[in-house]
């Protein structure tokens, strides 16, 4: 197949991308390089089946060829991210995801969008299904990203509707492994990178409040099941395996055999407290679960920043 990839050199585009060209597609990655890394892109094109175009996807993208396949992954997706770039985020997710549609309508592709967890926003149902609606503050600090994600799947969905677009929904949750940006700001490259370094692990707020890690290998094949079986409405992809970030923080120090101590700072406003995927609908329409442990992954992890930080 023909395969278009925006944020190619993201963490999770560049591990989708690798594995669509494994499975033997031609893949065009596109990136405006604003989060992602010029190595991944680097990487990538040792594939011969590869193309990349440095390019943001808030213009139409000046293309003539005809995709049968367009992942939607570009967009600033750190929390850090939320504060420093909220207008850029708001045009991806919005005036981005329409170019997007305009093209799978142009080219008759099927279009695969990375939502994410955040449209649960600090959530009072848990674990979290596809049904629940959500608690977000519409105009708190992470609001850019998850409103802005909101409005995309609603995007979507009209042009799935209005205009019998095919297209998939993925809610991503935390997604972790090799290439990750080493400062983008999140707990796990954090807390890898100070426990190699033998500084204190920043633990914000009590540390009580959970999330679920999914080893990105695991992601990518959810995202490749979705683009090939029939359901349109959206589709939980995470490990419901669900920790506190206090213990996550004394795993780390422990895998990496860190003398590393714990330290807190305050909360970050409108941190979500818990999070964790039903996977109950990928089980049954993908066939799909997480196979990787948290320890393998985190190992596997721990060894890339040790050789690439
Ligand atoms: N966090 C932390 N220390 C850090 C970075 C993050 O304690 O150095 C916390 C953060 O407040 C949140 C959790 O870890 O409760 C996960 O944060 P991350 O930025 O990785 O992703 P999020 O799930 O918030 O998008």
């Amino acid at each position: 197949m023909r395969i278009l990839v925006t944020g190619c050199a993201g963490f999770i585009g560049f591990h989708l991308t690798a594995r669509l060209l494994q499975a033997g597609h031609d893949v065009l990655g596109v990136d405006n390089l604003s989060t992602g890394q010029q190595r991944s892109v680097a990487d990538l094109r040792a594939h011969a089946r590869f193309r990349f175009r440095e390019h943001d996807i808030t213009n139409p993208l000046p293309v003539e060829a005809r995709f049968d396949q367009i992942y939607n992954l570009a967009c600033p997706a750190s929390p850090a991210d939320f504060q420093t770039r909220r207008l850029e985020i708001l045009a991806t997710c919005s005036a981005g995801v329409k170019n997007m549609l305009e093209l799978a309508r142009r080219c008759d592709a099927r279009l695969v969008h990375a939502s994410t967890s955040e449209v649960y926003g600090d959530p009072q149902v848990h674990p979290q299904t596809e049904d629940y609606r959500g608690s977000v503050n519409p105009i708190g600090p992470r609001s850019c990203y998850d409103e802005g994600k909101r409005f995309a799947e609603a995007l979507i969905t009209a042009y799935r509707t209005q205009y019998g677009l095919e297209t998939r929904l993925a809610r991503v949750f935390n997604t972790y492994g090799p290439r990750m940006r080493p400062d983008d700001g999140r707990c796990l490259p954090n807390f890898i990178n100070q426990a190699l370094r033998g500084e204190p692990l920043t633990v914000y707020g009590d540390g009580k409040q959970t999330r679920s890690f999914c080893y990105v290998t695991d992601l990518v094949d959810g995202l490749v099941r979705l683009a090939s079986c029939d359901v349109v409405e959206p589709v939980n992809l995470g490990n419901p395996s669900e920790i506190a970030i206090n213990d996550l923080a004394h795993e780390v120090i422990r895998l990496t055999g860190s003398d590393s101590s714990v330290s807190h700072t305050p909360a970050p406003p409108d941190d979500p407290q818990v999070r964790c995927p039903d996977i109950t609908r990928a089980r049954r329409e993908l066939d799909w679960k997480p196979l990787v442990e948290r320890s393998e992954g985190l190992l596997r992890t721990i060894e890339w920043f040790k050789s690439n930080s």
